[in-house]
């Protein structure tokens, strides 16, 4: 089979690695190589990081106004919505993701370009109302130069996306490292930059493995700001590399969350909130609700009609209409699901449902909806991220119990609550240590909402109003108003 060619995208132009380095991305559903992609190496890096400070150097992007900014990340909006269709299957075929789910990211991709943009010009600053009347100060929202942003292979356009839009909203330059297994999505993004009309340089893209290429960029002292999405793991390589020279950091970590439903919930939507929350997207979903509480009075009917509709979930090609659900992205992550479907096993977790491969699919990196019963939420099925498509459900007696369970977690990244009880709602709401609470719904998303995590899923916001402020630094400007001479010079003023 003829592979795929791609290259990647530095100052403006399209480039090999200059060790001539390649490797290959394979596509989850055949387990076969279906691209190949340049290997960037430190000197890549340097070359991505060199252009990224230059064109924010460049009169061509420092020398353009918020509004227009603005409107060009508007356009970059507009390009994306005229080539969904192309990006939806190529993010499809590359990490696995369902075709169905990916033309729903990929349509709804826009609106954060959109949104973003009206931000552009509205980071305003403030007057200081000063206690020294001979003084006067204002602040300034400022970019901070070179951004590196690190993104993983689950969900490559939608989480470059909140990260490239504001980065660009408030007048930065980035540079792009996307995962090994996902690259090719957002190599077409830098290209619609360009046709955009943002100027050659502003976008870069370079591809390569995490432990190198990933390393080199966010170790440069040029790289002011990293916007790292990914693992625990790997947040902490990253943290330690932001230390070299202080770059500021967000990041979006992983979760264990908790889907709670209470018996006066309305059944039919909590079991559709239940597979939304684990079985879309095979469980590789950052916010997946993996671990399911359920209240006692309506834990055995919840469970048997949740297995009985987690069982009729069409597994297949993810770029056919009807699948339901794809493969894993990578042949690791798939061994990181088995490894941990044996521990379960092994620690006394009562397994339903899955807890294998599917026969006929070929070599894909299927794995079956899994779903295992837990009398302790101190097991480790209860307490680690999976990243497939695996819950585990255990049953509380009330709401306190319910609270305890949910907040006994490294995690807090989201949390489900599906009850008609609007008191109850509303204090869940309030007690659960999570960023993202969703009330009688799972899995929603907007431009116009924060998501991140409490505790160990990270730390920073994106999406939401204040999500470009996150990539400024903030200057006091000081006027000295008097015509006296200045005071005393061994005594702050
Ligand atoms: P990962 O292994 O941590 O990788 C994330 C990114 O970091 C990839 O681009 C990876 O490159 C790169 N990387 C690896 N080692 C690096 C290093 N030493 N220095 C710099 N970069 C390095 O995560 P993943 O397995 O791709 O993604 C799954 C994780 O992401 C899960 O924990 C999930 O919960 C989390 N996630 C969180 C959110 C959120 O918004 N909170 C959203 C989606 C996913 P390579 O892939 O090329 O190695």
């Amino acid at each position: 089979m003829t592979l795929a060619r791609f290259q990647m995208c530095i100052g403006g132009e399209w480039v090999d690695a200059l060790s001539g380095k390649t490797f290959e991305s394979l596509n989850p559903a055949l387990a076969e190589p279906w691209a190949q992609l340049p290997d960037a190496g430190e000197a890549d890096v340097e070359r991505a990081v060199q252009a990224a400070q230059t064109a924010f150097d460049s009169p061509a992007w420092r020398g353009l106004t918020a509004t227009a900014r603005g409107k060009l990340l508007r356009r970059l909006g507009d390009l994306i919505a005229e080539n969904k269709e192309q990006l939806a299957q190529l993010e499809s075929r590359d990490n696995g993701k369902l075709i169905r789910e990916t033309r729903g990211q990929v349509g709804y991709l826009p609106e954060f370009f959109h949104y973003t943009a009206g931000l552009a010009d509205k980071l305003e600053g403030g007057t200081l109302p000063l206690d020294k009347p001979d003084l006067f100060a204002y602040t300034v929202h400022e970019a901070m130069g070179v951004v590196a942003a690190i993104i993983p292979w689950n969900s490559p356009l939608y989480l470059t996306a909140i990260k490239l839009a504001p980065a660009l909203a408030a007048g930065n330059t980035i540079v792009i490292k996307p995962s090994e297994h996902a690259s090719a999505t957002i190599l077409e993004l830098a290209r619609l930059a360009l046709e955009a009309g943002i100027p050659p340089g502003v976008v870069n893209v370079v591809t390569g493995y995490g432990p190198s290429t990933g390393a080199a960029l966010t170790r440069h002292p040029l790289v002011r700001k990293i916007a790292f999405t990914g693992g625990a793991a790997t947040a902490r390589h990253v943290v330690r590399s932001s230390a070299e020279n202080f770059a500021k950091l967000s990041l979006e970590l992983g979760g264990k969350s908790p889907n709670i439903i209470f018996a006066d919930a309305d059944l039919d939507s909590a079991i559709n909130g239940a597979i939304a929350g684990i079985y879309a997207a095979s469980g590789q979903s950052c916010v997946s609700g993996s671990r399911l509480l359920v209240q006692d009075e309506i834990y055995d009917e919840f469970v048997g009609r949740l297995v009985e509709r987690a069982q009729r979930i069409r597994i297949g090609n993810p770029q056919d209409d009807s699948s339901e659900m794809g493969p894993m992205a990578t042949a690791q992550q798939l061994a990181v699901v088995e490894g941990l479907v044996a521990d379960a096993i092994a620690e006394g977790a009562r397994l339903r449902l899955g807890g294998k491969r599917p026969a006929n699919l070929g070599d894909g990196w299927f794995y079956e909806p899994t779903l295992f019963e837990c009398d302790r939420n101190s097991m480790k099925i209860m307490q680690e991220e999976v990243f497939g498509p695996v819950a585990s459900v255990i049953r509380f007696k009330d709401e306190a119990e319910a609270l305890a369970i949910a907040n006994d977690s490294q995690f807090g990244l989201a949390a489900g609550i599906w009850t008609r009880d609007l008191g109850r709602a509303h204090r869940l709401a309030r007690d659960v240590r999570s960023g993202i609470i969703w009330v009688n719904t799972y899995r929603a998303v907007s431009a116009m909402a924060p998501i991140g995590g409490f505790k160990n899923s990270g730390y920073g916001r994106e999406s939401g109003i204040d999500s470009v402020l996150a990539y400024t630094e903030l200057k006091t400007v000081w006027i000295n108003l008097s015509q006296a001479p200045m005071p005393d010079p061994f005594v702050m003023r």
